[in-house]
């Protein structure tokens, strides 16, 4: 197949360039998504407790309420998340008024998957990325959120999903290939360097391919898990090929 055979050339094209990393471009500062959807802003400690109970947003009945849903069943589910409780002391000398810290106290929250009604507004990119219906056709959702700047995307390949916290195709790619590893059935093979070599590399042709490359970014990457990446990389040359071989069998553009 064309695709596949460009692929092959551009892999090629991409080790010739990471022999030489003084050289790279295309490295990238990421932007987290940080749009409103009507989701309250929680400190980080509080977005742990909700990632913790597998949920990205969870809040009081009284805030569901205010967004149009309700709470399917208040008494069997939800957790407690903490607020601090702040009382004001007035500096006697200056007159200015200081919080001091009195303790926590807790609030019931309820995940947002166990609740119903009004539809919450959708974080998505201007327009889907190349490749989007590839996802698609192999049953995964797409879910783009707000991002902390430390998690940019993830696949869970039981729950057929892709999360993504950043609008950059790079990531999706990246997600995507891992999808496409796990389609072919080797992304338990090895370890967590092989899985993440593999689908940054599979990210990386793709982004050459598509015409925004990421080369810099990779290898930055690649190299934080990898010892010697390009080795690495030419021992798991053929996984990477098939994982690209079968993104682009499903592409639009050969259909
Ligand atoms: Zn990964």
């Amino acid at each position: 197949m064309y695709l596949t055979a460009k692929a092959r050339e551009v892999l090629d094209g991409l080790r010739n360039s990471w022999k030489n990393p003084e050289n790279l471009v295309g490295f990238l500062t990421f932007k987290a998504i940080q749009a409103k959807a009507g989701k309250p802003s929680r400190s980080f400690f509080n977005e742990a407790i909700c990632h913790w109970f597998g949920t990205d947003d969870a809040r009081t009945l009284r805030q569901w309420a205010k967004a149009g849903r309700r709470v399917v069943n208040p008494r069997g589910t939800g957790f407690n998340l903490l607020a601090p409780c702040k009382y004001w002391v007035e500096d006697p000398e200056t007159g200015e008024k200081h919080p001091v810290l009195r303790g926590f106290k807790a609030f019931h929250v309820y995940p947002v998957e166990q609740t119903e009604g009004k539809p919450l507004p959708v974080i998505a990119p201007p327009s889907p990325p190349p490749l989007a219906e590839v996802a698609e056709r192999w049953g995964f959702r797409v879910e783009y959120s707000n991002g902390d700047g430390r998690l940019w995307g993830s696949m869970n390949p039981s729950a057929k999903v892709i999360k993504l916290h950043t609008f950059h195709p790079g990531v999706f790619y990246h997600e995507l290939a891992h999808a496409a590893d796990e389609k072919a059935g080797t992304l338990m093979n090895g370890d967590k360097v092989d899985r993440e070599t593999v689908a940054e590399t599979v990210a990386a042709i793709l982004s050459r391919l598509y015409g925004d490359p990421i080369d810099g970014q990779s290898w930055k990457y690649i190299r934080s898990y990898a010892a010697s990446p390009l080795s690495r990389i030419e021992s798991l040359s053929a996984r990477i090929l098939k994982c690209v071989d079968l993104i682009l069998s499903d592409s639009q553009e050969v259909s």
